[in-house]
């Protein structure tokens, strides 16, 4: 599974990230985090981000392109990988199109967590004291100055690309208000309606993989085939319960639960199991009752 988390700073796209890497067993790319780490080691690239990063710039393309590049060749990066703060800009997207198809890889979804900005202060307020609470050193970003300077770049360069991915059939949104559980149990159920998520060791057979990725490309259509059919099943049911209902009387009970079998059986055929069941049920109560009657 091959995976964007967008959301503006403080949205919570790295909690969610660690917990989809854990019930996946993919990776999370951080562009963020890879560029603290060369900042830490003091690697060239590391000298170039470091006052764009702590000043809430955006770091150039060709250098965060290249590191997501080479990291995505990792083999730890072949099971499937999120992708975390990459891409933020129209061009990167674009870049990671053209990258992608190069390396013959296709992306699954992008999940949008939407919040609400006013909630973004205080949860990067919180962030900063908890990680001084640990010892550790605060991000250099981590402030609300900082922070209001990120949330503009936000606006303007990353928030196109949820145009970008929707009309490209891609986008997934989330409320990124609930509570870190629920937007974990959301997310992984929008993936697995998709067909993008499959837990670690629960692998899905084949055909029903290939079909929820038909779903996947076609939401709308796919959601209307089943309407339809379903409404076909309960035409055949209703077929069903009049036949029955025809029968001879002196059959009695058995005749009419045989009709009744025998065409939903026929409609079972067609169409999916569940709803021809509670159907073919229904129609044959129906059936004993008029029975009855007589
Ligand atoms: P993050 O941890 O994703 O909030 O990123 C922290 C900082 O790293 C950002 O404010 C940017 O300065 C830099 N950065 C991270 N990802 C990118 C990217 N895709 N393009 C440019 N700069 C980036």
């Amino acid at each position: 599974m091959r995976l964007i988390l967008l959301g503006p700073p403080g949205s919570g796209k790295g909690t969610q990230a660690q917990r989809l890497v854990q019930r996946y067993g993919i990776v999370q790319l951080s562009t963020g985090d890879m560029l603290r780490a060369a900042v830490a080691a003091g690697t060239e690239i590391g000298l170039r981000a470091k006052d764009i990063m702590a000043a809430g710039g955006l770091v150039p393309d060709e250098i965060v392109i290249g590191i997501i590049s080479d990291r995505i060749d990792q083999p730890d990066a072949h099971n499937g990988f999120i992708l975390d703060g990459f891409p933020r800009t129209v061009p990167q997207a674009e870049a990671l199109d053209k990258l992608l198809k190069q390396k013959r890889l296709e992306l699954d979804a992008v999940v949008e967590l939407r919040v609400n900005e006013s909630a973004l202060v205080q949860r990067v307020e919180t962030r900063a004291a908890e990680t001084r609470a640990r010892g550790e050193e605060v991000r250099a970003d981590d402030t609300a100055e900082v922070l209001t300077k990120r949330l503009a770049s936000y606006r303007a360069q990353t928030e196109p690309l949820i145009e970008y991915y929707s009309e490209r059939r891609k986008l997934l949104t989330v409320d990124g208000m609930m509570a870190i559980e629920e937007v974990t149990a959301e997310i992984q159920r929008i993936l697995a309606a998709v067909g993008s998520a499959e837990p670690k060791a629960a692998r899905k057979p084949a055909r029903k993989a290939a079909l929820a990725r038909t779903a996947a490309k076609k939401p709308a259509k796919t959601a209307k085939k089943t309407t339809k059919s379903a409404k076909k099943v309960t035409k055949s049911a209703r077929k069903a319960a009049r036949k029955a209902s025809k029968t001879p009387k002196k059959r009695g009970k058995k005749a009419a639960k045989k009709v009744v079998k025998k065409s939903v059986r026929k409609a079972a055929r067609k169409a999916p199991k569940k709803s021809v069941k509670k159907v073919g049920k229904k129609a044959a109560k129906k059936v004993t009752k008029k029975r009855a009657k007589r």
